[in-house]
């Protein structure tokens, strides 16, 4: 059930428990909670654990230890989305009653190949904005004969969002409102640019689009802020959101922490991770600065 509507914002840090938190997951930790903290608001954490083999306890714990350093405090119970996969499924049905989705059988490995053999004849195979190739149109029109054949032979296969569908379905262009470091105002979603995202992987029952989305409208989140680089992702949320009647919160993009090398952060470089900065003696005051607050 979703809360009632209440007249406090309510902000949240989404962190993924794999791997341990760095400068650019503080900035946004600090976004969300002064930005609540100067609403008069609520600040929540949830994990975002859907990837039950990379995400583990110690992460998490690390998360709290980590975030408790930095002054922060949270509403509890933490909510983990792994404990959730019964809301995703139960969504993803729906879709499927709406003819919005189709089992997609191919594997990274077999895009891949078709991907390099485009590219190899000279033809442009189309990207997301992160880069990533689309998803071939091969499984999109398989009769339902074809892909019960496929499951019985033990076929594994995701889910995927008919996007040419979904977008017929709504009828009308979606927009969402910004408050961020970049374009703000009322923004044009452009989901197509996604093709047809992926809701559920034979390993996972979700995916980040689909519980992220979910997630946001059971917490009665009214104001996402979040890194520059999830701007773009927006426009497939506005789009579950419109298919599965959520109510759409404000979305603030915060700028990014930039590596010496000029790039994202990533979890994987200790120097910039908050433990590390920890052990060489710096406190939290140090972490605001430097990630310029
Ligand atoms: N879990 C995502 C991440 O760690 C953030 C999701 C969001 O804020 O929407 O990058």
């Amino acid at each position: 059930m979703p809360p009632l509507p209440s007249d406090k914002p309510v902000y949240r840090f989404a962190p993924s428990p794999n791997g341990r938190l760095h400068l650019g997951h503080a900035l946004s930790a600090f976004e969300n909670h002064d930005r609540a903290g100067a609403a008069g608001g609520r600040f929540l954490l949830r994990m975002e654990d859907i990837d039950t083999a990379r995400c583990t306890p110690a992460f998490e714990a690390a998360i709290y230890e980590d975030l408790a350093w930095l002054g922060l405090r949270w509403e509890e119970p933490v909510r983990r989305q792994s404990e959730h996969f019964p809301l995703y499924e139960a969504a993803l049905t729906r879709l499927r009653e709406m003819d919005l989705v189709y089992p997609a059988f191919l594997t990274r490995g077999d895009v891949k190949a078709r991907v390099t053999a485009a590219e190899q004849a000279g033809s442009v195979w189309p990207r997301d904005p992160d880069g990533s190739p689309l998803y071939p149109e091969d499984d999109r029109n398989r009769s339902d004969s074809e892909r019960r054949a496929l499951m019985a032979g033990g076929a594994r296969f995701a889910v995927r969002l008919d996007m040419a569908k979904a977008l017929d379905k709504i009828g009308r262009p979606l927009a969402w409102t910004e408050t961020g470091d970049g374009r703000t105002g009322r923004i044009e979603a452009d989901p197509s640019t996604w093709g047809d995202v992926i809701l559920s992987r034979s390993d996972a029952p979700s995916s980040y689009h689909l519980s992220v989305t979910l997630d946001d409208a059971a917490q009665g989140i009214t104001h996402v802020v979040r890194g520059q680089d999830l701007f773009e992702a927006t426009s497939v949320h506005r789009l579950l959101q419109s298919l599965l009647d959520l109510p759409q919160p404000v979305y603030h993009h915060h700028r990014l922490v930039l590596g010496a090398d000029g790039r994202k952060l990533s979890k994987s470089d200790n120097s910039t991770g908050l433990a590390t900065l920890r052990d060489q003696g710096l406190a939290a005051g140090d972490i605001r600065r430097l990630v310029g607050l």
